[in-house]
């Protein structure tokens, strides 16, 4: 049970034929998730019983994945690297890049983010791992250099590739329609689009969503959802995260699989239809990076990158003590 339920729900997908109301509610949801809003509404320490620190269970997590195949799964913004204000210098720290190689080495490792695949690519540079990008519209195995690589198509699954003259034209449109609003980033991740809002002042969200929301009214097959301080614009199938991880879980061969333990490490809402189906599956777990209190289906918290570099420097040594024994 969760000691904090938000008074709105907080995952729903922002249905942009509805009356203008719901931009405020957008807006206002939005602002809640930043940090000093939260902090005020709950006490850290509740919230820490409910989510302990993946940290301080360490040795409890091990235990429950004894015996099973742990597959890595982890989100890069705010999840690898630092939130930043311009997301094109998102960059993932060195020591950072050396442990995720070194936990690629060590299990199946995928990263699962909302942004294009080519992008989380060059920020990664890694070829051991899968890349899912677009919010798991766009999967690609390694390309070489891991013991995991299954078969030799390395491009998986692209499920919305007829979606993608839309986007392109709904991400153009969106360009020129925020042009005047100062900060706003509207980005192409080739399957969704992103519209940030994190170098927008606070006073100017709302008209930056009504914005958006001109712009999609002409579009009733891509759906509009919210995340860290994003409008997010997405073609309408039933495709996400979650999906991903199972689409991957299964390209690994692990689909009826009782022993595997799948583990999601992200930051972001869309990242709670991953832990959600780790919840449903019950099956692996999910650790969300956060350093203050959210309504989340993960079962563990990290507080920041850093502490996630703690985390995965802790699972390669342990795998390395129990392969060399
Ligand atoms: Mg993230």
């Amino acid at each position: 049970m969760l000691m904090y339920r938000p008074k709105k729900k907080v995952l729903q997908d922002l249905h942009i034929n509805n009356g203008g109301g719901l931009i405020s509610s957008w807006v206002d949801s939005m602002r809640a998730c930043s940090p000093t809003h939260l902090k005020s509404l709950m006490k850290q320490s509740s919230w820490l019983t409910e989510h302990p620190s993946a940290l301080d269970m360490f040795e409890d997590i091990l235990h429950v994945s004894e015996g099973k195949q742990i597959v890595m799964f982890m989100d890069y913004d705010g999840t690898l690297s630092p939130i930043v204000d311009d997301p094109d210098r998102a960059f993932m720290s060195k020591k950072m890049r050396r442990t995720v190689r070194k936990l690629a080495n060590c299990f199946p490792t995928a990263i699962v983010s909302g942004r294009c695949r080519e992008k989380v690519y060059n920020f990664v540079k890694l070829t051991e791992l899968y890349y899912a990008g677009s919010h798991g519209m766009d999967i690609k195995g390694p390309e070489q250099g891991s013991k995991y690589k299954e078969g030799s198509e390395s491009v998986l699954c692209q499920p919305a590739t007829e979606f993608l003259p839309m986007i392109d034209e709904v991400y153009k449109k969106l360009v020129e329609k925020t042009k005047f609003t100062p900060g706003a980033n509207v980005e192409n991740n080739k399957f969704c689009v992103s519209v940030h809002f994190r170098r927008v002042d606070e006073h100017n969200w709302s008209d930056l969503a009504h914005q958006v929301r001109a712009v999609m009214k002409d579009y009733p097959k891509l759906r509009l959802t919210q995340g860290r301080k994003v409008l997010e614009i997405r073609p309408i199938i039933k495709w996400d995260k979650g999906k991903a991880l199972e689409f991957l879980l299964e390209s690994l061969g692990y689909a009826n699989c009782t022993d595997v333990f799948p583990l999601y490490i992200g930051d972001d809402r869309t990242d709670e239809d991953a832990f959600k189906i780790l919840r449903e599956r019950r099956q692996g777990l999910g650790i969300l990076v956060s350093k203050f209190p959210k309504e989340t289906n993960a079962s563990y918290s990290l507080q920041e990158p850093a502490e996630v570099i703690d985390f995965l420097q802790r699972l390669v040594e342990w795998k390395q003590l129990r392969s060399g024994a």
